[in-house]
């Protein structure tokens, strides 16, 4: 279980669930970055949705 760093939802997360893994709050659709699993922690990933190309 972890807390989502955004709306404090806990989220239920697979026992083989890997550090650096990206998964998607089923409370607010936030795309959050695993990174840590002993405990979990999660943080927000950083969007990919940006147009780096200009
Ligand atoms: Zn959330």
């Amino acid at each position: 279980m972890a807390e989502c760093p955004v709306c404090a939802a806990d989220i239920q997360l697979p026992d083989d669930t890997v550090a650096g893994e990206l998964i998607e709050c089923p409370d607010c659709g936030t795309e959050l970055e695993v990174t840590s699993v002993n405990p979990f922690k999660l943080a927000e990933a950083p969007s990919e949705e940006e147009d780096w190309g200009e």
